[in-house]
């Protein structure tokens, strides 16, 4: 495995060595604008097998497929819908996934059966750069081991992927740092069955109407739109409690409620000093939604480090981007959420 600093600029040599080897079936892990991808050719069978055993990934649980253009989304689907159409004008490139009807082209094991598949047309640089100069739609999952978070920069992920991937391509800290929208058109209406950048808001102003999958917040079993919603999913080894109040008083005292002498913190820099004698790690500024997505996996890992017996997790408001982030931390809590 080498390491290779995409950084400041892309050395085209570089960016060759990355493309024979995604060519040649090998893993790559690489910086988009959401989150660090783990990709491979999602043409390969064999490729994409080995994601799911880097991963340790649920193999009922599809790949969202990375293109560069749009001749690749041609190859890969049937034409989409008018609503589609839309949203692709409008979203891609960008963070966010439509579902749309498989080619045959794309292996079972992409997909994991359904006869649809997620496509992406990220917008960062260096993804985009991969991609065009491979010449090959790439299927990439988070660069997580299953169940943690997802990576959000290269020193969170280097040590559980050094030895089962071939490079991994370093762009610094992602910036969005939650992963893409995930959406299905059903019955003529947009769904989302995981919330990311791109907002209800955002989607009804271009095509009039949105729905939120009921899953969003709530445990999913059996079958559902969009399997990744069944997992565990973001979690610290240490156990979590997420809480929230409108009323700032009442927030605090949820957090003074729950609390232990031994207890972790994630909350924002406006109530650390509160809490003088716990951990406190500071996701950012209160309802700056931007800076709390773009540094919460990245907190959610090093916290495990403080060794306590819980963290409490301070929710935010779910609307707009928040949605995506009460989404992500419910599912870190493992649904171990309090509300007043
Ligand atoms: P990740 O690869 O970790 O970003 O997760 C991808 C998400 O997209 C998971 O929640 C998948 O269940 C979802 N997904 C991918 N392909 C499909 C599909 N064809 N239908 C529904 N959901 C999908
Ligand atoms: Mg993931």
């Amino acid at each position: 495995m080498e390491v290779i600093d995409f950084k400041n600029n892309i050395d085209k040599d570089k960016l060759n060595m990355i493309s024979k080897s995604l060519q040649n079936g090998e893993l790559v892990i690489f910086p988009t604008e959401t989150v660090y991808g783990i990709g491979a050719n999602a043409l390969n069978k064999d490729a994409v097998d080995n994601i799911f055993k880097a991963k340790g990934r649920a193999n009922d649980n599809p790949l969202i497929v990375h293109i560069s253009n749009f001749d690749m989304l041609k190859e890969l689907v049937y034409e989409p819908t008018d609503i589609e159409k839309k949203l692709i004008d409008a979203f891609m490139p960008g963070p966010f996934t439509l579902i749309l009807k498989k080619k045959n082209i794309i292996p079972e094991n992409v997909s994991c059966g359904l006869d649809t598949v997620g496509i992406r047309f990220p917008e960062n640089n260096i993804a985009r750069e991969i991609i065009e100069n491979t010449n090959l739609p790439i299927a990439a999952p988070s660069a997580n081991i299953s169940s943690k978070p997802s990576g959000t920069k290269v020193e969170d992920i280097i040590e559980e992927f050094q030895d089962k991937v071939s490079y991994i391509v370093d762009g610094g800290e992602t910036k969005i740092g939650i992963e893409s929208t995930v959406v299905k058109v059903i019955d003529n209406i947009p769904t989302i069955l995981r919330p990311g950048k791109i907002t209800p808001e955002d989607i009804k102003e271009v095509v009039g109407c949105v729905k939120i999958d009921e899953h969003v917040y709530k445990k999913a079993t059996g079958k559902v739109e969009s399997p990744g919603m069944k997992y565990k999913h973001y979690a610290p080894s240490t156990p979590c409690l997420l809480v929230y109040s409108d009323n700032n008083q009442e927030l605090i005292n949820l957090i003074k409620e729950n609390i232990t002498a031994n207890t972790s913190i994630i909350g924002c820099v406006e109530h650390k000093s509160y809490f003088p004698n716990h951990k406190y790690h500071v996701y950012g500024h209160k309802e700056n939604n931007d800076e709390i997505s773009h540094n919460i996996f990245s907190l959610l890992r090093e916290v495990d480090k403080d060794k306590s017996d819980l963290i409490i997790i301070e929710g935010v408001k779910k609307q707009g981007l928040g949605i995506a982030i009460m989404n992500r931390l419910i599912r870190s809590c493992a649904y171990n959420y309090k509300e007043r």
